[in-house]
């Protein structure tokens, strides 16, 4: 009786003493990196499974703690189930996320595209196959659709951000996924938005691109707030592409990145660059907005990434560093072929290089 009581102590002293240690490496991840997150599209039914194993068995023990998901039209929208897609995740799969994510702390924050990324190719998106009025370029056919660059100038689809039935329909979306989510964080996408302003929408003709997209941030943070969450967005739209050199896709051609200046600060920036260490999250910092850099396939560019957020955050004023807020991992593929690649450990492909920077991202925290 006596050795088993021994060996009991003995394990709970063992058990204790790795919770103080995942306690202190949290501590210390938190102080160099408050945010450690991953942005990947939403498991399929079938693959929701090895998803919940992958927060359980790698993301948790790995100090991630928070998940973009995006989820678009893959789930079963109770407010408008006219725009679901086939076979889509019920309460009871998102239930189980949220339950995963809750018990190791990892926030969850959904993901609607809005704005724009309403169409990809030929395939226009549920919402505007449903509500083809909110379209900003019904002249244009996606069927027409050839590869880019194309006489249309056709990337994606876009909303009018100006149609007055369009937040009705677009609120109802935001406030179901966040409270099934269980969740102060929503993420609309809002990246890569190519058709504003366009000249043959009747409301948004010859209007300022940077007010319509600022408006448009502004009306979804607000609807947001009034529950108490909160919005995030990528960044490109917000960077002068000429000034800066980055070009048509990873900052703006099209005249909106004065709406820098013009939306909430409540909004949180997730700053994408996958080609180089830019330093667009200090330019987002100083403009009191809340940034993580964004990095996605080149595990070595991420983990420059990864040390330029520790440094600038070392290195300038609280009030600066609060808002330099970490590093959020994104993934392109779907689920399952990103998962795939990951415990197949295989090399030579982009889900392969992109499971190889989470991998080596997760091996980088260890050593903070
Ligand atoms: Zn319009």
């Amino acid at each position: 009786m006596k050795r088993l009581l021994t060996l009991l102590a003995c394990v709970c002293a063992t058990l204790m003493a790795t919770a103080a240690e995942n306690e202190t490496q949290t501590t210390k991840l938190d102080e160099a990196l408050p945010v450690r997150g991953l942005a990947i599209q939403a498991p399929t039914k079938e693959g929701l499974d090895l998803f919940v194993k992958f927060i359980e068995e790698e993301l948790a023990p790995a100090h991630f703690n928070l998940l973009i998901l995006r989820v678009d039209w893959n789930y079963e929208y109770k407010s408008h189930p006219e725009l679901r897609d086939p076979d889509p995740l019920t309460e009871k799969d998102v239930k189980r996320l949220v339950a995963a994510c809750k018990k190791h702390g990892i926030r969850l924050a959904p993901q609607i595209n809005l704005l724009g990324h309403q169409s990809w190719a030929e395939t226009t998106y549920a919402l505007l196959r449903e509500y083809p009025q909110f379209d900003e370029t019904p002249h244009v056919d996606t069927k027409n659709y050839t590869s880019w660059p194309n006489p249309d100038g056709l990337y994606c689809k876009s909303y009018c951000p100006l149609h007055p039935d369009m937040p009705r329909v677009v609120n109802a979306l935001i406030d179901e996924i966040t409270e099934v989510f269980e969740t102060d964080l929503f993420h609309a996408g809002m990246d890569e938005v190519f058709y504003i302003a366009d000249d043959h929408c009747p409301r948004c003709a010859g209007k300022d691109p940077a007010e319509l997209f600022a408006g448009e941030v502004n009306r979804i943070q607000n609807h947001l707030a009034l529950t108490g969450k909160r919005l995030m967005i990528w960044g490109d739209r917000l960077i002068d592409g000429k000034t800066t050199g980055l070009g048509a896709w990873e900052a703006s051609m099209n005249n909106t990145a004065r709406a820098i200046d013009m939306i909430s600060k409540d909004v949180f920036i997730c700053d994408w660059h996958y080609e180089r260490a830019d330093l667009t999250a200090v330019y987002f910092a100083m403009k009191g907005l809340d940034v993580a850099t964004c990095p996605w396939r080149r595990p070595e560019l991420a983990v420059e990434q990864m040390n330029d957020m520790i440094s600038w955050r070392n290195q300038t004023t609280a009030a600066t560093k609060s808002h330099l807020q970490g590093i959020i991992e994104t993934v392109w593929s779907p689920a399952e072929p990103f998962l795939k690649s990951y415990y197949s450990s295989e090399t030579g492909d982009r889900n392969a290089d992109v499971a190889n920077t989470v991998k080596r991202l997760m091996e980088e925290y260890k050593k903070l």
